[in-house]
């Protein structure tokens, strides 16, 4: 049977395509009633599903094409963060930020609008300035974001239903080197009062708490590696820690001040470790930054549900972008994510309370993660869904890389 990473989700395909041409991958495309792009399998939810043909880019050829001179990379699309990255600082340039898990693929995590931490860092998408892909009646398509503008801007966070993303061309800048370290112990009350400190204190700042009391047991800084922050709040970690409580932290990018490559920093996890499955759950709703304290009470009023079923919660910023299907469009936003138990039974009626309570603050659903947000309410959250839908139907006129988590998102029923 083939299931997503976590083995929450079976897909309804009984094969996964793996075309090793550009030639046999639009064949695939214009003779399939149905198609569904899979990146590294890595979502939490049916985005990715199809029971028609389910194609992975993962055999076409691959390439890492830096332009030290652009400061681009054109990559295929189904090449892994992990070694992109290296790559990439093998040139001397860097990717401005990464997710969590570096072993995810470039196109399946811009297509979901993933992101990493840091007040001034867009999303992985917003490094996309050009596309191609299969569209489909099999036909080659660019987009790019100096000839395409707002279209552009549409296509880019696609959640899979514009074609099949063959290769992508992102910005980069100058390599830099990170530290990270961790401080623990930081009471919600010290948010109350200086959270934007808090949160703009190092490149990146994550917040971990398993919300079974009122403090946040660690908050990861990752930090120019010249420039150690003040942190008061809350003293250093005497060794290296593991986000979740009480696991070991030997898979955990290297902490405790030490200096190295942004790419070996910016994860939390190390790229060696490849965890071939997961024993959890994830969801994430990310909200207009304004609203990041009350939001945090929200949730604070409903931990006796929250925590029983949860094995971390981390909280992070994402910088506003222009991307229509963006978590983060149009505003400066915090992310509120939840490592969950593997049990979906138990988890759905929490997503259901944390829901209503972060409702008031138009919480966003992470499009690769679990949620129960109804189709309906998705238009009031994402302003440029009306648009996307008519892009779909412009690129996609029979709904042939529709799928049924997708449907009702298109249709808004
Ligand atoms: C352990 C773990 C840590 C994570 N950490 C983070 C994090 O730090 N930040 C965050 O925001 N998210 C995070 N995520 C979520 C993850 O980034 C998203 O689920 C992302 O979509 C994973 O990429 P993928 O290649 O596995 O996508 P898949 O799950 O394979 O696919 C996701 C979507 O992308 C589409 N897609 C994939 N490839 C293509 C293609 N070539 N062309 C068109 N569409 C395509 C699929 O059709 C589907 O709609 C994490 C997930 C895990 C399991």
């Amino acid at each position: 049977m083939l299931t997503n990473w976590a083995g929450n989700i079976a897909f309804t395909a009984s094969h996964i395509d793996r075309p090793t041409t550009l030639g046999g991958l639009r064949r695939l495309v214009a003779t399939g009633a149905r198609v569904r792009a899979l990146g590294s399998g890595h979502s939490f939810n049916e985005i990715a599903d199809t029971g028609g043909t389910l194609v992975s880019v993962a055999g076409l050829p691959s390439e890492i094409d830096v332009d030290t001179a652009a400061s681009t990379v054109r990559v295929a699309a189904g090449t892994r963060y992990a070694e992109l990255a290296r790559e990439v600082h093998r040139h001397g340039l860097a990717l401005h930020n990464m997710a969590s898990l570096p072993h995810i693929s470039v196109a399946g995590s811009v297509a979901t609008g993933t992101h990493g931490s840091g007040v001034a860092n867009g999303g992985l998408a917003t490094a996309v300035r050009e596309l191609e892909l299969v569209a489909a009646e099999g036909d080659l398509l660019t987009l790019s974001r100096d000839r395409d503008g707002d279209r552009f801007a549409g296509a880019v966070v696609s959640l899979g239903a514009l074609g099949v993303v063959t290769s992508l061309t992102l910005d980069l800048v100058p390599g830099f080197e990170l530290a990270q370290r961790v401080h623990t112990g930081l009471p919600l009350s010290v948010l109350d009062e200086h959270f934007g400190a808090v949160t703009s204190a190092a490149y990146s700042v994550s917040l971990f708490t398993d919300w079974r009391g009122p403090l946040f047991g660690q908050v990861w800084l990752k930090y120019a590696a010249d420039r150690e922050p003040e942190f008061p709040w809350a003293p250093g970690a005497p060794g290296p820690l593991h986000p979740v409580p009480g696991v070991s932290p030997v898979h955990c990018t290297r902490q405790q001040g030490v200096p190295g490559p942004w790419h070996e920093r910016l994860p939390h996890f190390r790229a060696e470790f490849t965890p071939s499955s997961g024993e959890e759950l994830q969801s994430e709703y990310l909200v207009d930054r304004r609203h990041a304290l009350a939001a945090l009470h929200a949730v604070d009023a409903i931990r006796a549900s929250v925590a029983p079923v949860l094995q971390v919660c981390e909280v992070r910023t994402v910088a506003a972008d222009g991307l229509w299907l963006s978590p983060a469009y149009g505003h400066d936003t915090v992310a509120l994510h939840f490592t969950w138990l593997k049990d979906t039974a138990a988890v759905l009626p929490v997503l259901g309370l944390l829901e209503e309570a972060l409702g008031p603050f138009a919480a966003r659903p992470h499009w690769g993660k679990l949620f129960t947000v109804p189709a309906d309410r998705l238009p009031d959250l994402y302003p440029r869904l009306a648009d996307f839908r008519g892009l779909a139907r412009e690129l996609d006129p029979k709904g042939k890389f529709t799928n049924a988590f997708l449907a009702p998102v298109l249709r808004g029923v």
